[in-house]
């Protein structure tokens, strides 16, 4: 097993494996920088093949944090948690207690927060053994609802607008062709947002009934899920997977500009380069999809949904710093946020 020679390890803070005997708790949890403030991050259960996978996942997942929450001006460093176990069949609440103890250890340098495999019902037994913990809804404010995605799609339509105005010199989306892949959590509440913009909807999803939804209530087209990437659009926004811009992809593109939520949508960094070459602009996912990790800071804060709107808008701002400087060296708009991201954080030489 390796951790500094793993390809994801990045100077990372602290590691720290935790592990309970009496539920079975095998968790890691990677704080990789805390430069802006405590790392924040989910926790992740997942039934990893091996333990050497889990390393890599916490140690990748953790540094993006880092990245993203500098971008989004948070006051926050990158940490992230995994619990290798199936959360079908291993979760028990004093498991997740157990992870609040391991959470309590330290301090207050990691802060946890729901992830894939995880829920709102888990972080409420890890907030039992600390208060280092994201998501606890208060109850205070109505459009609270602990669910982070409307927040996210927020985030995504302010960056997507920013690209539209870069392009074309105003953001006025009417009658612009949208194409959206996956009609989720946040796929959905972006096109409820598009449509109220005066956009035209092209939509896929694997779900039959999320896209019935969105052709009778938004008015949108349906295309199938191979045909989605390569529509005639203006705008492509993928909201369901990684890595659909690859090999295969990129050359049937038509859209001028790339700007979803889907995490990590470029198979390898020389495709951002390719989308530049091709003069299609990429809003990167991890700038623009930050608004989640918005909301729940400030619900931790206790503050309200109109100062995690405001901040959200903020995205804005930096995409189009992004977008400028890009042009300007004639970079890949990903390599300028990475580059940034470190400015923010002050990554060390
Ligand atoms: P979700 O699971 O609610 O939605 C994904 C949708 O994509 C589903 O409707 C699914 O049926 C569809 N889908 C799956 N495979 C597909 C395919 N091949 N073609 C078309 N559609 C397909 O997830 P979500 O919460 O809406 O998140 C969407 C993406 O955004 C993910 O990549 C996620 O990591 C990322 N993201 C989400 C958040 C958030 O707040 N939820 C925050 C940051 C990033």
């Amino acid at each position: 097993m390796t951790i500094f020679s793993d390809s994801a390890f990045d100077n990372h803070e602290q590691v720290v494996f935790a592990s309970d005997p009496e539920t079975g708790l095998k968790a890691i949890i990677a704080v990789h920088n805390t430069n802006l403030g405590p790392s924040l991050g989910g926790c992740r259960m997942w039934p990893y093949a091996s333990e050497q996978e889990a390393i890599h996942d916490v140690l990748r997942l953790s540094r993006g944090m880092t990245y993203k929450s500098a971008l989004v001006n948070l006051p926050l460093g990158g940490g992230k948690s995994v619990i290798i176990g199936n959360p079908r069949s291993d979760k028990s609440p004093a498991l997740f207690q157990a992870v609040g103890r391991a959470v309590e250890r330290l301090n207050g340098r990691y802060i946890v927060a729901e992830d894939v495999g995880t829920t709102p019902a888990d972080m409420q037994e890890i907030a039992r053994q600390t208060r280092h913990v994201g998501g606890i809804n208060d109850g205070k404010d109505a459009e609270r609802t602990g669910d982070p995605s409307p927040f996210t799609a927020y985030g995504v339509f302010i960056g997507l607008k920013e690209a539209v105005k870069f392009r074309q010199g105003n953001d006025d989306l009417t009658g612009m062709r949208v194409a959206v892949q996956g009609l989720g959590n946040v796929g959905f509440h972006l096109c409820a947002m598009l449509h109220n913009a005066g956009a035209e909807l092209i939509v896929a999803d694997i779900n039959p009934a999320a896209v019935e939804r969105a052709t009778t209530e938004l008015g949108a087209t349906a295309v199938s899920i191979d045909e989605i990437l390569s529509v005639n659009a203006d705008i492509l926004a993928p909201c369901a997977l990684g890595g659909v811009i690859n090999d295969i992809s990129i050359g049937k593109l038509k859209a001028g500009i790339i700007a979803g939520a889907a995490n990590n949508q470029l198979e390898a960094d020389r495709h951002g380069e390719m989308l530049r070459d091709m003069g299609v602009l990429y809003a990167p996912d991890y700038v623009i999809n930050a608004g989640g990790v918005v909301e729940v800071h400030y619900c931790r804060q206790g503050r309200p949904v109109a100062e995690t709107k405001r901040h959200i808008e903020s995205i804005g701002e930096t995409v189009r710093e992004i977008f400028t400087r890009a042009a300007r060296e004639n970079k890949s708009t990903g390599f300028v946020a990475d580059r940034l991201a470190e400015e923010r954080f002050g990554k060390a030489a």
